[in-house]
């Protein structure tokens, strides 16, 4: 399997090298050439993983490499369903996606990312910098799959004062020298901005090996469109999944299941305040406004990295037409989407926006209906549901447990959710971050600092 970028200037590359460079050079994100056919019918969750990464990987791995990498992977999780599904009402369902080792989804797709990442830097020799911008979660993800790890240094960029306690303290509270946490005087966006401009330093770019681990790496994407099958193979009709969205990764991952071959009756873009995505699809115009600082921060975002894979595919893979369309945008900060393309967009995808007043009704209606606790995302994406009217099942991602954002959830049913047995020592350990101004020449240069190995 060859990956190719979505402005179409980079050469196709294995997936070895998309996994260890992230981005491609021509400033586009990597897509599979061809996406290959699944069908995924009573395979365990391990089972459906190996099948599905086999067959993104291609020969940059053996099937036992990945086999090794993707069972000790989910060894970690806290149920061998890996991602449950649980219905909470007639054709309701919550996919629970929060049982690895940090609460919340982005660990599905880290923990097998790091084994493999490790692996092909191991293979391909030397060391290697990973810079990662974070709302929250997929942070203390990257740290819990990659600290601590020989020859690779990682920078995580976070949003000062704008993510929760436990998320802060997750990713500050790690013990490993190779982790360095940056809390950003400024929004996701700005650290997200910053990211960007580090790798367009090619000379950068090249001496530190730099490489990102966000949604921006298409292993991710792989490894996120595995619970979509294994969700919908429970299902007797082709669910309608909601999914909390922030930078386009997840929702993105229900599109390659999609073209992989799984009946999805719509994929719905469920967004807090930050609304730039759901006015895309209505309007045609993708704008962001300002950044609002809301109960759900994991979704603070403006500018979904991940858009320009649907674009990508939307345009019939126009490279040329997203190109000039992401050029003109980082210019302008406007994209008008061409008719056909929003078309064919509005063919899979619906979207709709909800404030955080009813983020806290959902939670509270949800525990009174179900007696389970949901977290703020997981509430957004559970409020959008209750405006569809749906035939067949209907499937809400849950992508972080309670216990992550337990401000909100007590707000909302005045009950504090406890912190899992493995976490519960989290308040007493020692944090550690540097507090540096929204500067890209401050981020290099402590960057550089960090990683002058003596
Ligand atoms: C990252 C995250 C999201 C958003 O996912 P994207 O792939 O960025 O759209 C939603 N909920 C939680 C809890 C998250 O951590």
């Amino acid at each position: 399997m060859r990956y190719i970028s979505t402005r179409g200037i980079s050469p196709a590359k294995g997936f070895a090298e998309i996994l260890l460079s992230g981005l491609a050079s021509d400033g586009g994100l990597f897509m599979p050439e061809a996406w290959p056919r699944m069908s995924i019918g009573g395979e365990t969750y391990v089972e459906a993983a190996r099948k599905i990464l086999g067959a993104f990987a291609g020969d940059s791995f053996s099937s036992g490499e990945l086999r090794e990498d993707i069972e000790s992977a989910y060894a970690g999780f806290d149920t061998p369903e890996i991602a449950p599904l649980v219905e909470i009402a007639k054709d309701r369902y919550l996919l629970e996606l929060f049982h690895g080792p940090t609460l919340a989804f982005k660990d599905i797709a880290m923990q097998v990312l790091g084994r493999l990442f490790a692996r092909a830097l191991a293979k391909r020799g030397g060391r290697a910098t990973v810079v990662v911008a974070t709302s929250g979660d997929t942070g203390s993800a990257a740290i819990a799959a990659l600290g601590g790890l020989p020859n690779i240094d990682l920078f995580v960029i976070h949003p000062h004062n704008r993510v929760s306690d436990v998320q802060r303290r997750q990713m500050t509270a790690s013990p490993h020298g190779n982790v360095h946490n940056i809390a950003l005087e400024g929004t996701f966006d700005d650290g997200q901005a910053i990211v960007k401009a580090l790798f367009a330093d090619s000379g950068f770019a090249a001496r530190q090996n730099l490489t990102a681990v966000n949604s921006i790496n298409f292993a991710r994407i792989a490894a996120q469109s595995v619970y979509y099958f294994t969700a919908a193979a429970k299902l007797k009709a082709p669910p309608v999944f909601v999914v909390p969205t922030g930078n386009f990764g997840d929702v993105f991952a229900g599109e390659a299941a999609l073209r992989m071959g799984l009946a999805i009756e719509k994929l719905v873009i469920a967004t807090n305040a930050n609304d730039i995505l759901a006015r895309a699809l209505a309007t045609g115009t993708y704008a962001p406004g300002a950044a609002h600082a809301t109960l759900s921060p994991s979704m603070d975002i403006q500018v979904a990295s991940n858009f320009e894979r649907a674009l990508f595919e939307a345009s019939n893979r126009d490279a040329a037409w997203v190109r000039e369309a992401m050029q003109s945008f980082a210019r302008e900060k406007t994209l008008v989407i061409p008719p056909e393309a929003l078309g064919n967009l509005r063919v899979r995808y619906a979207a709709s926006a909800v404030d955080d007043s009813k983020t806290l009704e959902t939670i509270a209606r949800i525990h009174k209906q179900s007696g389970r606790l949901i977290d703020p995302h997981t509430a957004v994406a559970a409020a959008a549901a209750e405006k569809i009217e749906a035939n067949g099942p209907v499937v809400i991602l849950a992508t972080a447990h309670s216990a992550k954002f337990p401000d909100a959830v007590k707000r909302a049913t005045g009950i504090t959710p406890p912190l899992p047995p493995h976490m519960a020592d989290l308040y007493e350990k020692k944090e550690r971050m540097s507090v540096l101004p929204n500067d890209l020449a401050a981020i290099r240069g402590f960057i550089e600092d960090r990683t002058a190995h003596p």
